[in-house]
């Protein structure tokens, strides 16, 4: 188990033993985030099991979507990932510090006289229109860079990528050979809706065109794409949020497993009477002799406002004592409040931890309760919490060092 948090809560210089220290340190945290790296594995393992022989890489984008992208690039790469897909280059960055091995792809692309550090981390620049495609052109034959890059090709989601008409501009210098193309991709807008006809739209615009790529791989599905059937996967799935155990297939039970816990502390446990009001703008009223838990994470954490209690309305809920137990009262920038009035007497006492996510509150759960997506839910995971990172393969404790 390592432990990664805070390098103020601990003591350095301390006649304590690395260990000692990191175990000094969860035990004073107020909150504790545990991300479960065989989880991770797992994850990737069904949908790699999923795609043979279509090589499956992983979209570690957002520091992994907020679950530290050196442990999982360390634990994916040991499970035999060999691609990944970052955002930027400094994403690029701590991917590479965690490993020399994988191809790295930078989905944001390339700007002007970015191409050093490029080569410099030997990493690879998602194409997406015809100048950036001229630059990185540029620097190739004036430094002799032969790394590579992906086209990335518009088929509807008119964010990044060429046009179809400029794709296929391209082919003549593909046909040419030596064209330092070792990608071509697109992306879907619609892939979690099974039924949208949009996906087989983009599809077979995207097949058309990568057919004429000859010889160089091609890539089309994120997470949900993956589910969408063989005409989906082509030479290389790009599976991201299923990783982290968000539910790629929204109209049926999650296939994947459940990656990341969420414990924080109870501050103080208080009675209230009935008819007083919780919190800012006492929108949450007590309707009986009422039992609270202040638990020690807020808006300020990722927690969303909108995942709140008022009268009448239902809110997320908190696993106190092993019982999920409403919040009372809107959630504060450091605080919230839960209802514990169903527990039994003293079951909960100040210190404690509380269960925010896992023990059967998902991702996707708190998703609903956010007004967002499970995405969300993950990349705004906070950064004041102690991490932990369980199984993986023999991760070093030095790893463990904060990631970005
Ligand atoms: C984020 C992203 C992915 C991964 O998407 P998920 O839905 O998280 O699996 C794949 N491809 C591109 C281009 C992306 O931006």
């Amino acid at each position: 188990m390592n432990v990664v948090s805070d390098p103020k809560t601990i003591a350095s210089g301390s006649a304590l033993s690395p260990e000692a220290n990191r175990a000094a340190a969860l035990a004073a945290a107020t909150g504790v985030l545990t991300v479960d790296l065989d989880a991770v594995v797992a994850n990737w393992r069904k949908l790699e099991s999923r795609s043979v022989p279509t090589e499956c890489a992983a979209v570690v984008k957002a520091n992994a979507y907020g679950c530290g992208v050196g442990p999982i690039v360390r634990a994916l790469v040991a499970a035999g990932c060999k691609t990944f897909f970052v955002a930027t280059i400094d994403e690029a960055r701590a991917a590479r510090a965690a490993s020399a091995l994988p191809k790295i792809y930078v989905l944001n692309g390339c700007f002007q006289n970015c191409g050093d550090a490029f080569a410099e981390l030997d990493c690879k620049p998602v194409i997406g229109d015809l100048n950036e495609l001229a630059e990185w052109d540029v620097f190739c034959r004036r430094t002799g860079w032969a790394g590579g890059a992906a086209i990335h090709i518009d088929t509807g989601m008119n964010r990044l990528g060429l046009s179809l008409e400029d794709a296929h501009g391209l082919v003549p210098r593909i046909n040419a050979g030596n064209h330092g193309i070792t990608l071509v991709m697109s992306h879907l807008a619609c892939a979690e809706d099974l039924h949208n006809p949009m996906n087989a739209r983009q599809a077979a615009n995207f097949r058309e065109i990568a057919h004429l790529y000859t010889g160089v791989p091609a890539s089309l599905a994120n997470s949900s794409g993956t589910f969408l059937g063989p005409q989906f996967q082509f030479d290389l799935m790009r599976p991201g949020a299923a990783l982290y155990g968000v539910n790629p297939t929204p109209e049926a039970d999650n296939p994947m497993q459940p990656v990341v816990c969420l414990k924080t502390r109870i501050v103080q446990i208080r009675n209230v009477e009935r008819g007083e009001s919780v919190g800012y703008g006492a929108i949450w009223t007590a309707r009986r002799p009422t039992k609270l838990a202040i638990v020690s994470t807020g808006y300020a954490d990722g927690y969303f406002r909108a995942a709140g209690g008022a009268d009448g309305v239902r809110s997320a809920e908190v696993i106190v004592a092993g019982q999920r137990c409403p919040i009372a009262g809107r959630i504060s920038m450091d605080l919230m409040a839960v209802d514990i009035t169903d527990l039994p007497d003293k079951a909960a006492r100040r210190g404690q931890m509380a269960t925010l996510l896992g023990e059967g509150i998902t991702v996707d759960e708190l998703a609903h309760h956010f007004g967002t997506i499970g995405y969300e839910v993950l990349t705004s995971l906070g950064r004041r919490y102690a991490r932990v990172y369980t199984g993986g393969t023999a991760v070093p404790a030095e790893a463990a060092s904060p990631s970005p």
